[in-house]
């Protein structure tokens, strides 16, 4: 790896405050954040919206011309040029992309995606496969995660507000499914890496979690040094 790019690798199963925290901690040391999860979404948004078979999925994705672009610090998707950041966002498309990331083809589309922009840049980068497939010489991994429970009860918390607020089981079924998925594929299935840190989440708030990540990092980017 480049020596004057640092890679963080933070993973760990859906609602377990990922990005929320990582975008907390990456403010904090002057990173980029990256929203790998944002990259499955718009190429399940692409599948979905042009009603693409398994089977044709490989032949068709270089023409969903997905990218990324960081807009005053902040990470924006696009399929050609279309901004589909707020698209993406639907429980349709979170299990559609659960579904459509288990295909080999998908996986290995975005693999040079994601390696190339941690290439070029400091990044914190999350999602699933980050630390045991896409950055396996990360300087820093972070396994976060927190009971399916407390991950539910945030997710309604934070939906509640919001017109057609599925219920708490309907959220909670949701994400049980989408651990069970994530972690069962056969291609880069969801797992801690042996070298990354856990945190469980479960009992610390947004700015506890971020702390104890600031924490984990600088310990080891300063060891490493
Ligand atoms: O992180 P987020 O919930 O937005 O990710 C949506 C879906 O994309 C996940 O359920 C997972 O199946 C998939 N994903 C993945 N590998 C990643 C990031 C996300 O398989 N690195």
């Amino acid at each position: 790896m480049n020596n004057k790019t640092v890679n963080i690798a933070i993973d760990g199963p859906a609602g377990a405050g990922k990005s929320t925290i990582a975008k907390m901690v990456s403010k904090k040391l002057g990173y980029i954040y990256v929203d790998t999860g944002a990259l499955y979404r718009t190429i399940a948004l692409y599948i979905t919206e042009n009603g693409i078979e398994d089977e044709k999925v490989e032949e068709a994705l270089p023409g969903a011309e997905v990218s990324l672009k960081f807009i005053d610090g902040e990470q924006r998707v696009f399929l050609g040029d279309r901004d589909v950041s707020e698209l993406i966002r639907t429980p349709i498309i979170s299990m559609a992309a659960s579904r459509t990331s288990a295909l080999p083809p998908v996986r290995a589309y975005l693999f040079e995606t994601q390696q190339k922009i941690a290439r070029e840049n400091s990044v914190i980068m999350d999602g699933r496969d980050i630390g045991t497939v896409v950055l396996p010489n990360a300087d820093v991994k972070i396994f976060l995660t927190a009971s399916a429970e407390e991950r539910a009860d945030r997710r309604f918390k934070e939906l509640s507000e919001k017109p057609d607020c599925p219920s708490y089981q309907e959220i909670l079924d949701d994400i049980i499914q989408r651990d069970y998925q994530d972690m069962h594929r056969e291609t880069a299935p969801l797992k801690q890496a042996e070298d990354a840190v856990l945190v469980d989440t479960t009992h610390l708030n947004l700015e506890e979690s971020a702390a104890e990540i600031v924490r984990i990092i600088t310990e080891r980017i300063g060891s490493a040094d």
